[in-house]
């Protein structure tokens, strides 16, 4: 059985006085029956970890380098969210990919160095607009996926987030079954690269516009594992109802 994973992206938001939104989730989920993380950016992931040692709400990074370290001003290698007490990582965002220009190649050399280092990797597919009325969504997704996922992937060290580019900040969900057939597709991928018993457990979350008006219909839907949400886990009164969606 999958536990569900509710994942907050603060993406590049967040000062040292959101710090006290955490205040609130820990106070909010005790002991929550599903997993929950919180990705804020890179200046706040060590008070962060600080403040939510010991307790369910986890800490990721939202990317990092694929070498433990050297001459890369401004990088930061999964070596460093390890140390810092980082548990997961983001990586290929399709904000990534068009800000920094990632190809799946890339991801898939990040998420090598992340899983070596023993955190879970959150890899990210979704296709464009243009993508998905031109041509097959599913080619597009399985393109990604097979790209970007490492071999050494597995239930614990991976999950996948489909996030459409077009439903990500736009309030434009997906129907449920535009949904369901992505995330039935990508779970008979990864039952097909990994075997039965890997590809049955690894957690698939959608992202995209995600709220608490529309997580109920989300989670109903066959191998949604959870949610990775952007705008609504800034605030804890926003991110609390859809992780007790899941719950
Ligand atoms: P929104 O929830 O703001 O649409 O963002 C989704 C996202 O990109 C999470 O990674």
């Amino acid at each position: 059985m999958r536990r569900k994973l509710a994942a907050g992206n603060w993406k590049m938001n967040g000062l040292r006085a959101s710090l006290k939104e955490l205040e609130k989730l820990k106070a909010a989920h005790p002991d929550p029956a599903c997993d929950i993380l919180i990705c804020p950016p890179a200046t706040l992931l060590a008070p962060a970890v600080d403040m939510c040692w010991s307790t369910p709400v986890q800490i990721g990074g939202q990317t990092c380098h694929h070498k433990l370290a050297g001459p890369h001003t401004g990088d930061i290698s999964a070596e460093m969210l390890k140390d810092v007490g980082a548990s997961a990582v983001i990586l290929g965002h399709s904000e990534r990919r068009a800000d920094h220009r990632e190809t799946s190649e890339d991801v898939r050399m990040l998420a090598q160095s992340a899983q070596e280092v023993g955190l879970t990797t959150i890899i990210c597919v979704g296709e464009s607009l243009f993508q998905r009325e031109a041509t097959n969504t599913l080619d597009i997704i399985g393109g990604q996926l097979s790209l970007s996922i490492p071999d050494t992937s597995n239930g614990e060290n991976l999950v996948v987030a489909y996030e459409p580019v077009w439903a990500i900040g736009t309030g434009q969900v997906p129907t449920t079954n535009q949904i369901g057939e992505v995330h039935d597709f990508m779970r008979d991928r990864l039952e097909a690269r990994f075997g039965y018993g890997v590809g049955k457990s690894v957690r698939l979350l959608y992202g995209g516009s995600v709220k608490a008006a529309n997580a109920d219909e989300i989670f109903a839907i066959s191998n949604v594992d959870g949610a990775l949400v952007g705008g609504a886990s800034l605030k804890a009164a926003d991110f609390t109802p859809i992780i007790s969606a899941l719950e």
